[in-house]
């Protein structure tokens, strides 16, 4: 059973090496498995394709993460992959009768009282959870040495969760996972291309840990995961120059005939052989690499761009929802794309925080790198190098703050700078970081009262307890009856509202701008809403439906799912809640906006699935009116 190693352990070792090239391969050393360890994990997984074999025939069982993609460390989870492709049926009576004689330890499993299936179960008609049931109720009663398994059916990505009791290894067993066996073969093949891949990325990944920016112990939480951690290396590695890795669209040239494939749609197309994929010509070491990775990413514009391994290039926010494919993007403080599924965010759990403290820690680090500490042994005993950029703790002093727009990390959504939108002719017109604010500022309220209030028919009035309702006492919203907005079509009002009917959102040159609405949805508008915009688009004129602005499109959506719901009587308010529109100040290049929602009433549940919704709405749909109202504008 592999051991952690101890931070005190870890720095000794390190500081015996000659420079900091051989403490970075050093890491790797340290932490990847041993022979034993690696047995282990095959013995165990021969051993649960040996009793899953009977039971579902045709079945594999397929390591995936982090034992198999080259980035193993230590008592590192073991997650996989159970692919059903070719199984039809669940045999409950699989065992017989005389191998129970042989097999003392392993019970049929319908002579146990607890969790017995008596029957053969049809799989192409049972859901996932409980397909996952049949897995759970295997591993309690026929697998050796293995407790504490439990099916978590409702989690995001459903899975079977064990324990090995003799090497305490915990073990994940999920379906329909293909993307992610397929995305650990990529990782692999990284891995394989470049022998600075390893050791980069043992570093980044203690480093984060040490830092607190990844790690997620329970999958969930607002910090990075060791995926997301990796792909921004890897992407790193894209974009040097030369590159040191090719981008996934290059890889997909390379594919043969029989490494073509089609994963739930996503092209998955690579080589399985690294010998096909040309070396690089960049000979930086792994001491500058490293610093480099630290000094691109302090100062890197996560806000409006999207990180594509796929393109090696981080691509402008507006290019991805001009998109058909990737505008399903959830963008959030960082936005990393992955290389396959092209609509998944791998970041879209980390939190404003952890972003902002990610830059502080790279700058941190990028000051640290260009020290003689790091970059040289010290002769007189002190610690250097990679020692003292993973001490806890240590360079805190030179960070700035990091505390979000306060509200917390609860349910936020960010939206792209405005600025994105405009020309550099327009751009010039706003002198100063403070014109600029205040524009990005009044753009995004106004577009996004639109969107609320117009597209998806929300009623919106200031927030009477918003503390700063004395900076805007003038702006009073018309205030109108709930759902009013729902009765009012954009045919009748044509696509912009009024300037009379604007909040005006007089903020003071302060740093904040802050404005917080309250708002009353009598729909569920987002229920539906694709198969609704199919039938609409279908029954539309067919040489007018491409053209038709999508904003309106929207809210024709909007309009018949309320029809749907209420027919023509009056529809009673279903949510309320405030939003605060929150921004912090500008750069020259960028001028982003948080959006902080608070239910105002139960079920919060219910909200919840309206939240998901507005985070991938949202963004786009206020995109696209300060697109279409700004570029029109001189
Ligand atoms: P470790 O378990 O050491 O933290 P890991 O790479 O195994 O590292 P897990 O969180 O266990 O990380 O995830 C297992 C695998 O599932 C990953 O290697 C990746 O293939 C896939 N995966 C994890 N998170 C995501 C994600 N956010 N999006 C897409 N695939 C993911
Ligand atoms: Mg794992």
């Amino acid at each position: 059973r592999g051991q952690e190693l101890s931070p005190e352990k870890l720095s000794q070792a390190l500081c015996l090496c000659s420079d900091v090239d051989e403490q970075l391969k050093q890491l790797v050393t340290l932490f990847q498995f041993s022979e034993n360890e690696r047995r282990l994990r095959d013995l165990l997984v021969t051993l649960l394709q040996e009793v899953f074999s009977e039971f579902f025939p045709g079945c594999e069982v397929l390591p995936f993460g982090s034992s198999v993609n080259s980035f193993e460390v230590h008592c590192c989870d073991l997650d996989l992959f159970l692919d059903l492709e070719h199984t039809k049926t669940f045999q409950a009576n699989a065992r017989k009768p005389q191998e129970e004689k042989q097999n003392e330890d392993k019970v049929p499993l319908d002579t146990l009282s607890e969790d017995s299936i008596l029957s053969d179960v049809d799989l192409e008609s049972a859901s996932t959870s409980e397909i996952l049931e049949l897995i759970a109720a295997v591993l309690r009663q026929c697998v050796p040495g293995v407790h504490g398994v439990q099916a978590l059916t409702s989690a995001r990505l459903p899975v079977v969760k064990f324990q090995h009791k003799e090497s305490a290894l915990q073990g994940d067993i999920s379906i329909n996972n293909r993307l992610a066996f397929c995305n650990t073969r990529l990782l692999q093949l990284y891995a394989e291309v470049d022998d600075r891949v390893r050791p980069l990325v043992y570093t980044l990944r203690y480093w984060a840990k040490q830092k607190e920016l990844a790690g997620n112990p329970f999958g969930g939480g607002p910090l990075l995961n060791n995926y997301a951690l990796t792909l921004l290396a890897l992407f790193f590695l894209q974009t040097r120059s030369p590159p040191v890795l090719p981008a996934v669209a290059q890889l997909k040239e390379l594919a043969d005939e029989g490494e073509k494939a089609i994963i739930d749609g996503w092209d998955c197309s690579f080589p399985r052989d690294s010998s096909k994929v040309e070396p690089s010509c960049n000979l930086e070491n792994l001491r500058s690499l490293l610093a480099e990775f630290f000094h691109v990413f302090a100062d890197f514009d996560f806000v409006s761009t999207v990180i594509s391994l796929r393109e090696g290039l981080a691509l402008p926010l507006t290019d991805i929802m001009a998109s058909e494919t990737s505008c399903m993007l959830k963008l959030g403080a960082l936005n990393i794309q992955d290389p396959f599924e092209l609509s998944h965010n791998v970041a879209g759990n980390v939190s404003e925080k952890i972003a902002l403290r990610f830059q502080n820690r790279c700058r941190d680090a990028a000051k640290y790198c260009r020290s003689l500490q790091y970059q040289r042994k010290s002769n007189k005993g002190k610690t250097w190098g990679l020692v003292r950029l993973f001490q806890r703790g240590d360079n805190t002093e030179i960070s700035t703050t990091e505390e979000g727009p306060a509200a917390g990390d609860g349910l936020v959504i960010y939206l792209p700078s405005p600025l994105l939108v405009l020309t550099e002719v327009q751009r010039r017109n706003l002198c100063g970081t403070e014109g600029m604010q205040q524009f990005c500022f009044q753009k995004v309220c106004t577009a996004l009262q639109f969107v609320l209030q117009d597209v998806l028919k929300c009623s919106v009035s200031l927030d009477e307890d918003d503390e700063n309702m004395a900076n805007a006492e003038q702006a009073v919203l018309q205030e109108e009856e709930p759902c009013v907005g729902a009765k009012r079509t954009l045919a009748e009002e044509g696509t912009s509202v009024p300037d009379s009917k604007r909040p005006r959102l007089e903020a003071e040159s302060s740093k904040e701008e802050r404005v917080s609405w309250h708002c009353t949805i009598c729909h569920r508008v987002w229920l539906g809403r694709r198969k609704m915009r199919r039938e609409l688009r279908r029954s539309a004129a067919p040489n007018l439906s491409q053209d038709v602005d999508s904003l309106q499109v929207e809210a024709e959506v909007t309009e018949a799912i309320a029809q749907q719901e209420h027919g023509s009587g009056p529809a009673q308010p279903l949510l309320t809640f405030r939003v605060s529109i929150v921004s912090t100040g500008a750069t020259s290049q960028d001028c982003r906006t948080s959006l902080y929602f608070t239910p105002l009433q139960e079920p919060v549940a219910l909200f919840q699935d309206f939240f998901h919704f507005l985070q991938v709405f949202l963004p786009k749909t206020v995109m696209k009116y300060i697109q279409k109202h700004t570029l029109d504008s001189p």
